[in-house]
């Protein structure tokens, strides 16, 4: 299978940024830069890949930090997120400045993405999923032929996203897990934001919050 991935964590919040590439043609993408453009660009180079892409599942600042930077410098599209999140991309300054981050550099997505979208590195196509609830521009990338997912902030082994930020709802998000996300199955794997990888099917059995739906 062509389809590749490596979990990169960065920044104090160690968010789980990953690399994506199609290992035919050693086109590379990179799903959340939230930070450390060094580490990402060291494996990249590591790996003699070719770094075409920034994919966003959504704008919190350790997810999408280093992209406005890494866009400009590289000169590379920005692919995502929804654009329910337009707000949380007006507010990386203020988010880099509260969090102690360098500062983030304003960008505009070069494409928004929508539920039904696909994304293409190399060979390799990836699935969007809209999955609002941690922030409303949420979107989840879905890679079939390896059942893998990259869920950003909306589901984590024994977990789910926060939803107490502005436009952020409960209810909703666990309508994004339930019926965006379960219907792919139990057998697929996923990269969460944070903290390690885990399945659809072990989540649906023993996540206390979205157990047994
Ligand atoms: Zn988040
Ligand atoms: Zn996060």
């Amino acid at each position: 299978m062509p389809f590749q991935h490596r979990t990169l964590p960065v920044t104090a919040f160690q968010q789980n940024c990953s690399l994506v590439w199609d290992d035919t043609t050693k086109q590379a993408a990179l799903i959340d830069p939230g930070g450390d453009i060094d580490v990402l660009l060291g494996a990249v180079k590591q790996l003699g890949l070719t770094l075409e892409q920034i994919w966003l599942t959504h704008a919190h600042i350790d997810h999408a930090g280093a992209t406005g930077t890494l866009a400009r410098t590289l000169g590379l599209p920005i692919i995502g997120p929804h654009e329910g999140d337009q707000f949380w991309i007006d507010a990386l300054p203020q988010q880099s400045q509260m969090f102690g981050f360098p500062p983030a550099e304003a960008f505009t997505p070069t494409r928004w993405l929508h539920d039904g979208d696909t994304v293409r590195i190399g060979q390799c196509e990836l699935q969007v999923r809209h999955c609002p609830g941690h922030t409303p521009g949420h979107v989840v990338f879905y890679e079939p032929t390896t059942k893998h997912a990259f869920v950003g902030d909306v589901l984590f082994a024994g977990s789910i996203g926060r939803t107490d930020f502005p436009q952020g709802d409960f209810d909703t998000l666990v309508d994004s897990i339930t019926s965006r996300l379960w219907p792919l199955g139990d057998d697929v794997r996923f990269t969460p934001g944070h903290g390690p990888q885990s399945s659809f099917g072990q989540e649906r059995r023993s996540n206390p919050f979205v157990g047994g739906t």
